[in-house]
């Protein structure tokens, strides 16, 4: 299959999962998770319907930047951010979704500051609560929300989440819906009056269906986009 019949395809099969439920499937946005991928297929990716980026590497994404192939499409960096790498990405991205730690949260403050300017970002939840992985424990979520709500160059945008890898019948499910109630949790009790929650980042290549059955709002989907990475390539 081409780029664009898998785009399609995954289009549709994200529209058919939001109609299972009941979800308008407008309510969810794929975000192509362009890692290893080249400008062109970025190019070719935006041409065949293609709205968000997701990046995660912060030399890719600059290369890529430096090359416009994002150009038509939105960018949202995905990956683990290190404080020191803040700068390359503040101001240059629409969303950062990883933000997973009080001491990023503020470096990026201090960044979006310095560039007078408000950064949208979600909040990394680790909702596995595997010591291998980013993001915030569900226990301490609504503390670092908090705090990002009361950043005035930061916006709170809702959460993300990477599940451990799927076991059992269920697979994430349970995580997908676990996520939601904390969605659900953060909206009210940070009062959002303003709306500015509006994103549940979760599912991929493997598991999105799922996820938007759940409630994501984004899905980040590599392989079934693009074909299957490098071996060596470490997510
Ligand atoms: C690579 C990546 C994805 C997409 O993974 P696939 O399994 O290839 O769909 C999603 N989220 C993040 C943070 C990633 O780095």
């Amino acid at each position: 299959m081409s780029l664009q019949e898998n785009i399609q395809a995954v289009q549709a099969r994200i529209a058919a999962a939001a109609r299972e439920v009941g979800r308008d499937p407008a309510e969810v946005t794929l975000v192509a998770a362009t890692k290893v991928q080249s400008s062109d297929t970025i190019r070719q990716a935006i041409a065949a319907g293609v709205t968000i980026c997701g990046e995660n590497r912060v030399q890719e994404m600059t290369a890529h930047l430096d090359d416009d192939a994002y150009a038509g499409a939105a960018l949202h960096f995905i990956g683990h951010l290190q404080t020191n790498k803040v700068r390359q990405v503040v101001g240059r991205v629409d969303l950062i979704e990883s933000v997973g730690s009080e001491h990023l949260l503020d470096a990026i403050e201090a960044q979006a500051a310095k560039l007078d300017l408000r950064q949208d970002i979600l909040l990394e939840v680790n909702i596995g609560g595997e010591q291998s992985k980013s993001g915030v424990a569900p226990e301490q979520l609504l503390a670092l929300a908090q705090k990002a709500a009361a950043c005035p160059h930061v916006r709170l945008r809702g959460l993300m989440a990477i599940p451990p890898v799927a076991s059992g019948l269920d697979g994430n499910r349970p995580f997908f819906a676990k996520m939601h109630q904390l969605y659900v949790d953060i909206r009210t009790n940070l009062n959002d009056n303003k709306a500015d929650i509006d994103c549940l980042s979760m599912g991929m290549s493997g598991d999105f269906e799922d996820a938007v059955r759940e409630g994501a709002t984004l899905v980040r989907v590599g392989t079934a986009l693009f074909g299957p990475r490098p071996p060596m390539h470490k997510g």
